[in-house]
C-alpha cells in the first residue's frame, strides 16, 4: 500500500526535524521544505533509518510565489499529500522595549510566521483535497505558548503566533466537513537553535520552578505530539490546541 506523505516546513533542524523523524517512524514518507539550498548532513539518513522516502525542497515560505512549485514538486514525486506540518518560523529579530519595535522587523516576522504560513496552508489544503483517499488527512500548525502569553520584549513574535492560532480555528471549520483534521500545537520552552541565545535565562527560570515538569522541552516532545495528531486517531478533535509545555500554561494559584 502507498505510504502517506507529510510535508514539514522548517524541517531541516529543531522541532521540524523532530516532527519529520517522528512521522517517518509512524510510516509517512517525508517532504521537507526549508531555506537552505541543500539539506544538512545526516538529515536524509535520519529519515531513511525509519524506512521513509525523503525529498528535500529549498523554499522560503514567506515567498508566496514559491508555494505552488513546492506543492507541485511534492505531488510529482509522491502523487499525494496527506499531512502538512506548518513548523517553519522565526523568533523576534530584536528583543527589547516594545516602544522601540521597528515596523520592518514586525513586517518580516509576520511575513514568515503568519502570512507565509496562512497562504502555504491554503495551497496545500487544496492539494490534500485532491489527493487520493486511504490515509487520514491533517494540517498541524506549530504556534507557541506565545500565542497566549504576552512577552513585551517581543510582541511581534507573540502577535504572529496569536494570529496563526486564529487562522487554525478558521481552517479547522472550513476543513471539518472534508474530514481533514486541523490542529494547533503550542510548544513551551524548547531546547533548539532558536532558544540557544537565551538558554541561560530559561535555565534560571526553570530552576526557579516556572515549568511544573521542571525541565526544558525537547524537540522530540513536540514531534511525538504532532505525529499523534497526524495519525487520524484524534480526527474528531479537530480545532483543538495541544500544549506541549510541561504544564507551563496551566493557570496556577
Ligand atoms: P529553529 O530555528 O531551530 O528551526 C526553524 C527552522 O525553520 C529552521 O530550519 C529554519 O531554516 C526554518 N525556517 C525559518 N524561516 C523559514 C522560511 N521563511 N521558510 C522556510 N523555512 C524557514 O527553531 P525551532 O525552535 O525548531 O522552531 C520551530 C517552530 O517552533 C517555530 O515556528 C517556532 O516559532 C516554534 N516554537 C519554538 C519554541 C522553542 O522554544 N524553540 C517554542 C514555541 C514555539
Amino acid at each position: 500500500m502507498t505510504r502517506p506523505l507529510a510535508l514539514v516546513t522548517g524541517g531541516a533542524r529543531g522541532i521540524g526535524r523532530a516532527c519529520a523523524e517522528a512521522l517517518a517512524g509512524d510510516g509517512f514518507d517525508i517532504m521537507i521544505a526549508d531555506l537552505a539550498e541543500i539539506p544538512p548532513d545526516g538529515l536524509e539518513q535520519a529519515i531513511a533509518k525509519q524506512d521513509g522516502a525523503f525529498v528535500y525542497h529549498a523554499c522560503d515560505i514567506s515567498d508566496i510565489s514559491a508555494h505552488q512549485p513546492l506543492v507541485e514538486a511534492t505531488l510529482q514525486k509522491f502523487g499525494r499529500l496527506d499531512c502538512l506540518v506548518n513548523n517553519a518560523g522565526i523568533g523576534a529579530i530584536v528583543r527589547g522595549d516594545l516602544l522601540d519595535l521597528k515596523p520592518e522587523n514586525f513586517d518580516h516576522i509576520l511575513s514568515v510566521n503568519l502570512r507565509g504560513t496562512v497562504f502555504l496552508s491554503q495551497a496545500v489544503a487544496k492539494a490534500i483535497l485532491s489527493s487520493p483517499a486511504g490515509h487520514p488527512k491533517s494540517i498541524v500548525t506549530v504556534t507557541s505558548i506565545s500565542a497566549e502569553a504576552a512577552s513585551p520584549e517581543r510582541p511581534d513574535y507573540c502577535i504572529s503566533k496569536a494570529g496563526l492560532s486564529m487562522w487554525v480555528k478558521n481552517l479547522a471549520l472550513r476543513l471539518a466537513p472534508e474530514d481533514i483534521g486541523v490542529f494547533e500545537v503550542r510548544p513551551g520552552i524548547t531546547r533548539t537553535a532558536m532558544t540557544e541565545g537565551v538558554s541561560a535565562k530559561y535555565d534560571r527560570l526553570i530552576e526557579g520552578g516556572l515549568v511544573p515538569a521542571k525541565r526544558w522541552g525537547e524537540a522530540s516532545d513536540v514531534g511525538a505530539a504532532v505525529a499523534g495528531l497526524a495519525s487520524g486517531k484524534f480526527a474528531f478533535a479537530t480545532g483543538s490546541v495541544v500544549n506541549v509545555d510541561g504544564g507551563l500554561s496551566v493557570p496556577k494559584l
